[in-house]
């Protein structure tokens, strides 16, 4: 007797254990969880009720429905409502209104969003989640114009922009390229006003400039920069690869940059004028295109000249195509001004700036980089010797390096560029008091005395 009945107490445990385990099993397994479906809306309490309402809905376990209802008064429109047959991946959604809704009078709207997820938890019936958001409506688009610009932009070069660009609740602005390029204006003067520096590439074909503003309600003005493009002509040069050349400098700096002694001459050329080159331009393209935030009222820039009594030995914008044998291997675009003087000369920058780069770059060798404000930058390539380093302050008409042979160069000369916001442009337009005043500083002057006016 005593044994059965500890026998059966043993059973009623056991089942009693298996109960337990079961509820354990199914309270950690994923068809039971409980985790409620999260909700989100990327609306920023803004809304023109005609932008796309971005909503997402996450579960771990899958959705099985979701519905979207915008209220407004005694009005309301089932903006989503969706079941599904098996589990259902995160939801990213974009929800259009009906027309009907673009014409609401209201000051407000309520979007009321609920999800059940497919979890087996509460009875089968599931986790369910409601999200109620109220979004203001702004159905005015932010304002735009142009205050003043430069004339013109030649193909390689520099203009400026100063616009006012104004919304109770703007969310982003800037002015965008027919390339896509988006150039970051910095604040101008006074509140409300901005001034960017756009360039156009020597390797774009074409050039248009347009002002975009953006609010969080969604909506988009824009206004189209009225500066002429003008299509300047770059040299082509065809140049022939010599086994002299292939083996010397090229040769030696594929080696230094880790090709082996097995690839052949033209592979050991290609990876000099095109993986160290695109690799070197991106370094350079990075720490140049950064803008500070901080208000500017001029741009007091000097004309430039960073050897004096220099030889130009090489243009900016040459477009170089590479033979050997007679047949086409390589070709590339040569982005600065080389200027050549005596062997060792020393750079001088014109205009003060920060230093922000001062290391070795592959084929421009020891390379300085300098800023000078609203998007400016210079650099200096194949430097022997650096005279000062990042983060230092340069003054104006500073010696800054001495000129030599490092990186990918064949000859004692100084790689100058100048790039606007990651664009390499034409110096020689930076090297012209003229064009810098009538370009730049002039259309910067007439806006202060434009926005004086208002
Ligand atoms: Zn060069």
């Amino acid at each position: 007797m005593r044994k059965k009945s500890k026998m059966g107490s043993m059973m009623v445990t056991t089942i009693f254990l298996a109960i337990i385990g079961g509820v354990v099993y199914l309270y950690n397994s994923a068809m039971f969880e409980r985790e409620k479906p999260v909700i989100t809306i990327e609306n920023d309490g803004y809304w023109n009720l005609r932008a796309p309402l971005k909503i997402n809905i996450d579960d771990a376990s899958g959705l099985l429905e979701y519905k979207v209802t915008l209220y407004s008064g005694d009005e309301s429109f089932v903006l989503a409502d969706e079941r599904f047959a098996t589990p259902a991946e995160n939801q990213k959604l974009e929800l259009k209104t009906p027309k009907r809704a673009y014409a609401l009078k209201s000051k407000e709207v309520r979007v009321e969003i609920t999800a059940t997820d497919a979890s087996k938890w509460n009875f089968f019936t599931g986790n369910g989640a409601k999200k109620e958001v109220t979004l203001q409506i702004d159905k005015r688009r932010p304002y735009l114009s142009t205050i003043a610009s430069s004339y013109r932009i030649i193909k390689g070069g520099t203009a400026v922009v100063v616009f006012k660009a104004e919304d109770t609740n703007m969310e982003s602005f800037y002015v965008e390229t027919n390339f896509g390029k988006k150039f970051i204006a910095q604040p101008f003067y006074k509140e409300g006003y901005y001034v960017t520096l756009i360039a156009w590439p020597v390797t774009e074909p074409t050039f248009r400039a347009t002002i975009v503003a953006t609010d969080s309600a969604g909506n988009v003005a824009k206004s189209l920069v009225p500066v002429i493009p003008y299509n300047k002509k770059y040299k082509v040069s065809k140049i022939k690869l010599s086994d002299r050349f292939l083996n010397g400098k090229v040769s030696e700096l594929a080696y230094a940059y880790g090709v082996d002694d097995s690839a052949g001459i033209i592979e050991r050329f290609k990876y000099v004028n095109e993986e160290m080159r695109h690799d070197n331009e991106e370094v350079i393209h990075d720490l140049t295109s950064k803008v500070s935030d901080s208000m500017v009222r001029s741009l007091p820039i000097k004309k430039m000249y960073p050897l004096k009594n220099a030889q130009v030995v090489a243009q900016f914008g040459d477009h170089r195509i590479y033979y050997y044998q007679g047949e086409e291997v390589s070709e590339a675009y040569h982005l600065g001004l080389d200027l050549a003087s005596n062997a060792m000369s020393p750079i001088k920058s014109q205009n003060p700036a920060t230093v922000v780069y001062g290391q070795e770059n592959g084929i421009y060798g020891n390379m300085l980089a300098l800023y000078h404000g609203l998007g400016l930058y210079t650099i200096y390539g194949h430097c022997s010797t650096q005279l000062v380093k990042e983060g230092d302050s340069v003054r104006s008409n500073e010696v800054i390096a001495k000129t030599g042979r490092s990186g990918y160069a064949m000859g004692d000369h100084l790689h100058f560029g100048v790039l606007v916001q990651g664009i390499e442009v034409r110096p020689q337009e930076w090297m012209d008091q003229d064009w810098i005043r009538k370009s730049i500083t002039g259309p910067m002057r007439e806006a202060r005395k434009l926005i004086n006016q208002r």
